[in-house]
């Protein structure tokens, strides 16, 4: 049998074996890194088995216990994988909005640092002195806290800011889109 007969009869069997595996187990992120080690979005544990199996992604870090068994072999399943070759990414300015903001902010009032509840978004410096629509200027707060301060300046209301808003990197949002991060992934996605 020829190489690529070969190799499509074995896509096949893997195709079938992704179909009737579990949901949680196919569909877990996976963070990928570029070429030169620089995060990219997450994709499903399903492409990042896939871009291996195709040879385009080296396997950084298994899935702990988590395999992939078609009837006559088994792979580990990626935790993180590294494309082989660089992957240009198009420059994407991240847009300031109310949602980026929150999702900057982990969706935590940045003056009690409550998580509950809905949040919304606060301008350090209020607009009515002239306070701008900037990323170091705008913070998630909750209704309480946005209540209590009012139209005042965080030092008039005798409030402290838990940390100083900035400007967000894409890597900022590639972290967010792991909700439970494997603690393997933490030194490639600058976690700590
Ligand atoms: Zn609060």
């Amino acid at each position: 049998m020829s190489y690529l007969k070969l190799k499509g009869r074995l896509t096949a069997i893997i195709g079938r074996t992704i179909k009737v595996m579990q949901e949680s187990v196919i569909n877990r992120s996976v963070p990928r890194l570029n070429q030169n080690y620089e995060p990219l979005p997450v994709c499903s544990a399903r492409r990042a088995f896939l871009l291996m199996f195709h040879g385009k992604a080296e396997m950084i870090e298994p899935a702990n216990g988590l395999r992939l068994r078609t009837p006559t072999t088994s792979y580990s399943l990626p935790s993180i994988v590294r494309l082989w070759q660089y992957k240009r990414v198009p420059y994407k300015k991240i847009m300031l909005s109310r949602k980026n903001i929150i999702m900057r902010d982990k969706h935590t009032c940045q003056y009690c640092g409550s998580m509950r509840g809905s949040m919304t978004v606060d301008h350090v410096i209020p607009k009515t002195r002239k306070g701008r629509d900037t990323w170091e200027n705008m913070i998630c707060a909750c209704v309480r806290c946005n209540n209590r301060k009012g139209d005042r300046t965080p030092h008039e209301a005798g409030m402290r800011l838990l940390k100083h808003p900035r400007r967000p990197t894409s890597i900022t949002f590639i972290q967010r889109q792991v909700a439970n991060p494997d603690h393997r992934w933490r030194q490639y996605l600058f976690m700590d």
